[in-house]
């Protein structure tokens, strides 16, 4: 039996800088839609740092949508969400792993996409660029891979599409799959080697920042740029005609994309040049998540929708024609609303002359 001092001894290794003052609470989305202090990120920090683990500490540290908006605010410089991978990890290792999440990281390892899709695999030629749809919007809400495919033929891009395996986003986010991460890099690698390609073009913020990001940390450099399909439209916005509308449009920031990557500028300016942006109450660094980030969709729905429906209280109230983001995954979670929502590259191909 431990002693109370032994019992409360905080484990030093993890969020070492918390001085457990509680600013965060105030833009947690989970905290926000529950005002229970074991689903912030203050109480996180606490059960993982002093507690034995449990089943409901497992929840606790499993429910974080990883969006990254506490350590947007923390003033001690509290890296939560690489350091809520870390302790995942440790819990994973303990024996408490979410049930979802391990059949999903075996669905990935066995088919090479957590959907059970058939890999789309194009025969390698010599192209400048390859474009990485990412599973959701390659297997799911292929509107918007279909979408990507008419603007990159609009500005005749000599592209090839790379798909072969899913880049381990959503298996890193939730402590599990540095090997379907390194296969992910390896089938990517190869596939810059054999084609030539100098840019990798992505409709998922998730597999963006995992390519530029979390690849480069963990084994290197893919050889390639990496590019957000926004800010490759963007940057060839000149080569492109739109059809102006009258719409009232609010855009959504995914976190991934957002507070994640820095891209906050390039959809909007893409939107403005077909509709009228009206902006919600919480844009940019200060984004409130969709719900459906840090395998919170996969393992704990109910928390994931009643994040959705906090966000999509907030669109109401703005009250905007169509609801925009720039991510499959944030489109496939805020669709479950009852708002009007397309993702920003089914706009721009409906209306590209
Ligand atoms: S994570 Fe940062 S903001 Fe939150 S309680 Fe700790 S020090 Fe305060
Ligand atoms: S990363 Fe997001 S969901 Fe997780 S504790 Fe921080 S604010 Fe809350």
């Amino acid at each position: 039996m431990l002693g109370r001092a032994e019992y409360y001894e905080p484990r030093k290794d993890f969020f070492v800088n918390c001085t457990k003052c509680g600013i965060c609470l105030t833009v947690c989305p989970t905290y926000n839609v529950t005002y229970w202090e074991h689903y912030s990120p203050r109480g996180r920090i606490v059960l993982s740092q002093l507690f034995e683990l449990d089943e409901e500490v497992k929840k606790s540290v499993f429910t974080c949508l990883t969006c990254g908006y506490c350590e947007n605010i923390c003033s001690s410089g509290v890296k939560f969400t690489e350091e809520i991978e870390r302790v995942r990890k440790q819990f994973i290792s303990s024996g408490y792993f979410v049930k979802k999440h391990m059949e999903l990281y075996e669905v990935i390892k066995g088919y090479g996409n957590p959907y059970r899709g058939v890999p789309l695999i194009e025969e390698y030629r010599e192209v400048e660029t390859l474009y990485y749809p990412g599973c959701t919007a390659l297997y799911k809400e292929r509107e918007i891979f279909e979408a990507t495919k008419k603007l990159l033929d609009y500005l005749k891009v000599d592209y090839l599409v790379e798909a072969k395996h899913c880049c381990g986003s959503t298996a890193l986010r939730v402590g599990l799959g540095e090997d379907i991460a390194r296969k992910g890099f390896e089938s990517i690698r190869e596939a810059v080697e054999k084609t030539g390609a100098s840019l990798i073009v992505t409709s998922c913020p998730g597999c963006y920042r995992t390519i530029k990001k979390d690849y480069k940390k963990m084994f290197g450099s893919v050889g390639a740029d990496v590019m957000h399909i926004t800010e490759f439209l963007f940057e060839n916005v000149h080569k492109l005609d739109f059809k102006k509308t009258d719409l009232t449009v609010s855009y959504h920031d995914p976190c991934h994309l957002g507070r994640h990557m820095k891209v906050y500028e390039e959809p909007r300016a893409l939107i403005e040049e077909v509709a009228k942006l009206k902006e919600l109450e919480r844009i940019k660094n200060e984004s409130f998540c969709c719900g459906g980030g840090g395998g919170v969709r996969a393992g704990y729905k109910d928390f994931s929708m009643m994040v959705m429906g906090e966000r999509i209280r907030e669109v109401k109230r703005v009250d905007p024609d169509l609801l925009l983001s720039a991510c499959p995954f944030c489109y496939r979670n805020l669709k479950r609303g009852d708002v009007a929502v397309k993702d920003i590259i089914m706009l721009l191909s409906e209306l590209v002359r």
